[in-house]
Formats: structure tokens, C-alpha cells, sequence
């Protein structure tokens, strides 16, 4: 997929930009990929030098998180001819990134990663421009992100890629999933994007995305020695939620064996660590971060240890299970990055078909890496595009509660409704179904502020296997009789 294929188009036998001839050298390992044709190249390939003068000139890539993978990936993507990158990281620098987050010195520490990982990769690679977000991603609007072509990420938190997931999925319907300050969207609306009118809800017949509101994904992420690597083309590809699945809950032990029956060194650790203090130190709460309290409880999991014959037990192991410290390791976060940008250059110029979709990577004994392709969730909450219900104007939300628990597809019960982010009722707490409960009465259609289409999330009971189990549903309803709807909209999904 070319992801700019809207570019603007280019006069030919414009002035070369002298930062690109000094350097033509570097490219010539890219060249390879982008001047020749080939047989597993993707869609829309067209090989030749304008290509990658349109990768330079066109392409724009936003980088989240300027940590080990971030460092490395900014590095790999500016060497792979991309000039126009921006790094978004909310992270000041400490001494402990220095071993691996190579792009650091000593002297930069406490200053922002965002900035100074910017900073050393133009300072290095010749032309490319980086603009640096010392910022938490939840401070920028949709409009940011929707501006960059495609979205790699290097992060250590499932909230953090649950968030830019949602983001990215939200351009598939018209921002109308995503919990946003109304300002925000108001602000991309006014942008003027489909001249200046609310986006349309953009699906074809057949419920596949239109491919100008494809937000391309690159996902990294590394656990010691191991990673992984995927693409994510939301609509298209599963999404990261549709296979939240693939991480699993963090370790915790259950009480009794720390208090009974410790069989590893991590055991005795939480055990003084979660039970001894709180018997020592009535009432005073444990600080990771004091080195008196980490040095008291090592000596407690020593002895703990030595009671029960079990080996292991270390100053730094008791750090890594306390503050529960996942090891971060430098050609780990090297490898997965090096996917990472080669699946970003693929998705960018087409040079090869992309990864389908799911790369693991383990070095912990030998090597062995599996491409695995996971399939959609066909009802995701996030990148789907929702159940299509058509509506006449006048439905209230009272009967449009009422339409759900009857109709035979959706049968769900008792269900709250929710519009971009807020409540048009709530079931339960009572608070807020007092509170939500006079919209009832008032058309559907009024309360999403009378557009022709819209997604809205409804949450309520259903009943599986006999069984009666809460369920969320996403729905796309349309209005019957509206202006800007076609029969080709409604004609599909139902
Ligand atoms: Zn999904």
C-alpha cells in the first residue's frame, strides 16, 4: 500500500535538493529495493528514482516512544530515507537507559528523550528532519495523528498501545468511537479535511474500509530476550485489541504459596516483600525507590530462601521482582526495530508485500522467529465497522433501547448507549441513569446532533449458551430519509 497516494503532484524538473545528491551513496542498498522491479513487491509498486524521491519528500512518519525500541527505530528509519519523522515521547532521561538507549550520553541525562534522541539522529543522517513531542500522547489531538501517514510504535505499556490504536481506528469512522474533548475533534473537523464538512462514515458496500482512512500501524515490543513485530492496517488486519488476548495478565503469586509453599527465589522475595514488611512495619508503606527498604527486604528473601533450600536469590533480582523490572536488552530492541522500519518502508513504497501480520522473535535458547496471520475480530469494538442499523428520525432513545433487547441479531438487554465518548443513558450507577434518564424521550436522531450517520456504542446483557453475559456492541446507524445517504451505504452489512 502507498500511503500518500493522495500526494500533491509533482513538477517534474524541479531544483534536486543538494542534501540529496551529497549523500546519494547512502542509498544505494535502498535504491535496490525501490529502482527494480520484482515479484513479491506489493500493489501499487512502481519502481524508479521518483519514488524515493517521494518517500523523502512525502512520506511522514510519526514515532511513539523514544525508549530502546524508539531510539532504534528513528535511527533505522531516517537511514532508510525518510526525512520526515516526529517522535513523541513524555520521558526524561536517567543513568539506567544509558546501557542500551544508545542514542544518550552521560551528560543528557534528566532531559527529554523526545528531544535529544531528534537531536542526534539529524546530527548523523544527512536531510532528515525530526520533530520532537516532549509530551504524553494523550495530550495531542486526532488532527496530530492523522496528519502522519503511518504510526510506529515503541512502547512498553498495553495502555499506551491500546490508546494509539484507538486513535488510529478512529479515522476508519469519522472519529465518532473515540473519547476525545469535543474541542479536539471540533478543532479536526474545522480543519477543513473533506471540505470542511463531518466526515461521512466511510465504508463501501461490502463493509471494507475506503482506503484513505487506513491509519497504518508498526508495532514493536521487547521482553528480554524476547519481541515481536506487526502490522496493523485497521479494517483490514487485526487490530490490537481484537488480539488483546496475546498478552498475558503479569504474574502474580497467589498468597498461600508465598506464605507456604515457596518454590522459587521470586517467591521468597515477595514473600518479604508483600508479607513480612506489612507484619514489621506496621503501617508504613514500602518505597521501592529507598535503597534501606530494598536492602531489608533482600535480606529477608535471603533468609526466607535459606529456610527452604532454594538458590537464586540476588540484590538485583529482588529489584527486578519488586518493582517488577522486565529486562530490557539492546540487540533484542535492535532486531525488532530493524523489522519494524523495514515493514514501514514496505508499507510506504510497496517495495515488498508487508508482513501478514504477526512476526515473534525468541532468543532466549537458540533463535527462532514465526510469522503468525491472526484473523480480525469480526464484532472488535474498536475496528469494526459496527452493526448497521437503519432508523427513522423520530426514534427515541426509549424505543431505540427497546428496537435492541427485539432485534433478533442484537438481542441485547437493558443496554446503555454512548456517542462519542458520552452517556446518552446509563443503566446503572443510579447516579447516572438519573442523570441520562430524560434523554429517553427525546429522538435518537437529535441526541448525535442530527448527522445522517453515526457509530454509537451500546452496552447491556445478551444471552450465550443460555447464559446471561454482559456484552458491548458497536453500531453504525443510519437515518432513513437524510440528506448525503446513498442506497449504496445502507444497502450493505444488514
Ligand atoms: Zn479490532
Amino acid at each position: 500500500m502507498r500511503s500518500w497516494s493522495t500526494r500533491p503532484s509533482k513538477q517534474k524538473g524541479a531544483m534536486a535538493d543538494p542534501a540529496a545528491q551529497v549523500s546519494s551513496s547512502r542509498w544505494r542498498d535502498l535504491d535496490k529495493l525501490l529502482l527494480r522491479p520484482g515479484n513479491l513487491v506489493g500493489q501499487n509498486f512502481e519502481p524508479g528514482p521518483e519514488l524515493r524521491d517521494d518517500l523523502q519528500e512525502f512520506a511522514k512518519v510519526l514515532v511513539v516512544g523514544a525508549g530502546g525500541l524508539g531510539c532504534e527505530l528513528l535511527k533505522d528509519l531516517a537511514l532508510s530515507g525518510f526525512r520526515n519523522l516526529e517522535v513523541i515521547d513524555m520521558d526524561r532521561i536517567e543513568v539506567s537507559n544509558l546501557n542500551r538507549q544508545f542514542l544518550f550520553r552521560l551528560q543528557d541525562v534528566g532531559k527529554p528523550k523526545a528531544e535529544v534522541a531528534a537531536k542526534r539522529v539529524m546530527e548523523r543522517v544527512c536531510g532528515v528532519n525530526i520533530v520532537p513531542h516532549f509530551c504524553r500522547i494523550e495530550d495531542k489531538d486526532l488532527g496530530f495523528y492523522n496528519d502522519f501517514n503511518i504510526i510506529a510504535l515503541g512502547l512498553d505499556s498495553i495502555e499506551a498501545r491500546s490508546y494509539i490504536n484507538t486513535v488510529a481506528c478512529s479515522f476508519l469512522d469519522a472519529f465518532a468511537c473515540f473519547d476525545l474533548e469535543v474541542s479536539a475533534i471540533a478543532a479536526v473537523i474545522s480543519m477543513g479535511h473533506h471540505g470542511g464538512q463531518y466526515r461521512s462514515i466511510e465504508y463501501d458496500s461490502e463493509d471494507n474500509p475506503c482506503e484513505d482512512t487506513i491509519k497504518p500501524m508498526v508495532d514493536g515490543g521487547t521482553e528480554g530476550f524476547k519481541g515481536h513485530a506487526r502490522v496493523i492496517l485497521p479494517g483490514i488486519t487485526p487490530c490490537f485489541e481484537c488480539t488483546i488476548w496475546l498478552f498475558p495478565p503479569q504474574v502474580k503469586f497467589p498468597l498461600c504459596t508465598l506464605a507456604e509453599t515457596p518454590r522459587t527465589a521470586a517467591h521468597c522475595i515477595e514473600y518479604a516483600h508483600l508479607i513480612k514488611w506489612d507484619e514489621v512495619h506496621s503501617g508504613k508503606a514500602f518505597d521501592p525507590d529507598d535503597p534501606e527498604h530494598m536492602q531489608w527486604v533482600y535480606a529477608e528473601a535471603v533468609k526466607r530462601a535459606e529456610l527452604f533450600g532454594i538458590l537464586g536469590v540476588t540484590y538485583s533480582l529482588t529489584q527486578g521482582v519488586v518493582k517488577n523490572i522486565i529486562p530490557a536488552i539492546a540487540s533484542t530492541n535492535a532486531i525488532i526495530s530493524a523489522a519494524c522500519a523495514l515493514e514501514t518502508l514496505k508499507i510506504a513504497t510497496g517495495c515488498s508485500k508487508t508482513l501478514s501480520n504477526y512476526l515473534t522473535y525468541n532468543g532466549l535458547e537458540g533463535l527462532h522467529t514465526k510469522v503468525t496471520e491472526f484473523v480480525r475480530d469480526k464484532d472488535c469494538l474498536v475496528c469494526s465497522p459496527g452493526y448497521l442499523l437503519e432508523l427513522d428520525t423520530s426514534v427515541t432513545l426509549q424505543e431505540f433501547i427497546a428496537l435492541l433487547e427485539g432485534h433478533p441479531k442484537l438481542l441485547l438487554l437493558k443496554a446503555s448507549v454512548q456517542h462519542r465518548g458520552k452517556n446518552l443513558y446509563m443503566q446503572a450507577p443510579p447516579v447516572l441513569e438519573e442523570m441520562t434518564r430524560s434523554n429517553l424521550n427525546l429522538p435518537l436522531f437529535d441526541l448525535v446532533g442530527k448527522v445522517p450517520k453515526d457509530v454509537i456504542h451500546v452496552n447491556g446483557m445478551t444471552y450465550k449458551n443460555d447464559k446471561k453475559t454482559s456484552c458491548g456492541r458497536k453500531l453504525r446507524i443510519v437515518f432513513k430519509g437524510i440528506d448525503g445517504v446513498s442506497d449504496m451505504d445502507t444497502a450493505g452489512g444488514a
